[in-house]
């Protein structure tokens, strides 16, 4: 069956049918793209909607009432999700990441991570279970998604100044909750806890250090982001973008720092430990130092559609047929084509351009981050 291209009904991104090859080999727990690289890493977008606006995500000019946000039988239910998260993982995927929007947002969540908790590896290991969130809700549904099986949480956080930070998420919202939602997730045990800043240079820099000084000690995992040019929507200037090694350099001027080995291989973070023995932190250079050559991601949008890079600008429609009918085996070998002809490697090819530049040729179609996950 030839590849056709549909465009959606409200032209937001073309995606293709999948092709159910012939043979349905079983799966044998590793695939390989055309790189090389195996399936390691699934992030799944519950939900679209955020009630946070930050500006390098979803800024509100463009995100405001009059934006269609996907309807609800849009939505993967919970057994959809289950059902390809069952495949992915017979394919090799050991982590699985809950995303958005903002993942909380989704109603009874903890349903969902309760079923995926279920789900062993081939050789009958448990499933790494992670979510990230902006922590807004995260002080009441701790205790829930640590109940359902949840091991631990990454909370994005852009500074602990309360001026600056209500400026970043554009909402208005209090640093005070955030930081409540993480004392909540630390005591019930949802450890070790990630936070992720975004640094845009000349607005959240100067957090850089505080955050530093706040987080060691805590056991939490401070990881400092390069602001992206993902999506189409947020005006990226490399002038915003303050380089991963000019944070690092920062934080070592007042509190030495060593470099540590990565956790394993496709870690997009780089670690460092603090030399008096404070902790971690870490920096993920997505624009300085391209890290596609270990990429083991795939990320499934909120409606179904599977991406093989952040930068995609089209998605391959699973939902077409989880809803068709489809067996397992023929949804199987139709992933297995997919993962096997990936050749996405968008930092590295945007690294060899002047800097400066953002990938000329699929900027304006770009999906937003909001709606595959990040
Ligand atoms: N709402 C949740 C949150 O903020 O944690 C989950 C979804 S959010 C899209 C996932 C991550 O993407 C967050 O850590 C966010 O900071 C990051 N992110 C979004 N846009 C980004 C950009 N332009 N550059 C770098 N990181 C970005
Ligand atoms: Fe919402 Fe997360 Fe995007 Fe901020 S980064 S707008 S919290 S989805
Ligand atoms: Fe992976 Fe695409 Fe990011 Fe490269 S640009 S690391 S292929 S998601």
């Amino acid at each position: 069956m030839p590849e056709k291209i549909i465009p959606l009904a409200d032209l937001r991104y073309a995606s293709r049918v999948p092709h159910i090859p012939e043979r349905l080999n079983a799966p044998v727990g590793l695939l390989g793209d055309t790189l090389g690289r195996p399936l390691r890493d699934l992030r799944i977008s519950v939900t679209d909607r955020c009630n946070f606006r930050c500006s390098y995500c979803m800024p509100s000019e463009v995100f405001n009432k009059d934006y269609a946000f996907l309807p609800q039988t849009s939505l993967l239910s919970f057994e959809e999700i289950t059902r390809l998260a069952r495949i992915f993982v017979a394919h090799g995927v050991e982590k699985i990441r809950l995303t958005g929007g903002e993942p909380l947002l989704r109603k009874h969540l903890e349903v969902l991570v309760e079923m995926l908790a279920k789900l062993q590896t081939p050789e009958g290991k448990p499933l790494d279970i992670t979510l990230t969130t902006n922590a807004s809700l995260l002080a009441k549904k701790a205790q829930s998604l640590k109940d359902a099986g949840l091991q631990r949480v990454t909370v994005s956080l852009d500074g602990l100044d309360d001026a600056v930070f209500r400026r970043m998420n554009d909402v208005d919202f209090p640093v005070a909750d955030v930081l409540k939602g993480i004392e909540v997730a630390q005591k019930v045990g949802l450890a070790p806890i990630k936070i992720n800043m975004v640094v845009k240079r000349g607005t959240n820099d100067s957090e850089i250090l505080p955050m530093a000084r706040y987080f060691r000690h805590s056991g939490t995992v401070l990881r400092f982001i390069e602001y992206m040019d993902v999506g189409a929507t947020n005006g990226w200037r490399m002038d915003e973008v303050l380089p991963s090694a000019q944070v690092i350099e920062r934080i070592h001027a007042e509190f030495p720092l060593e470099v540590i080995d990565a956790n394993y291989l496709g870690e997009t973070a780089q670690r460092w430990r603090y030399a008096d023995g404070a902790g971690e932190v870490g920096v993920i250079s997505s624009v300085t130092q391209a890290f596609c050559g270990d990429c083991n991601r795939a990320r499934l949008s909120t409606e179904g559609k599977l991406f093989l890079c952040l930068f995609a600008s089209q998605g391959h429609d699973l939902r077409a047929l989880l809803r068709g009918d489809y067996s397992d085996a023929q949804i199987s070998a139709a992933t297995a084509h997919i993962w096997q002809a990936r050749t996405d490697r968008y930092s590295e090819q945007r690294a060899a351009l002047p800097a400066d530049t953002s990938m000329p040729d699929s900027g304006s179609k770009r999906v937003e981050m909001s709606y595959i996950g990040g």
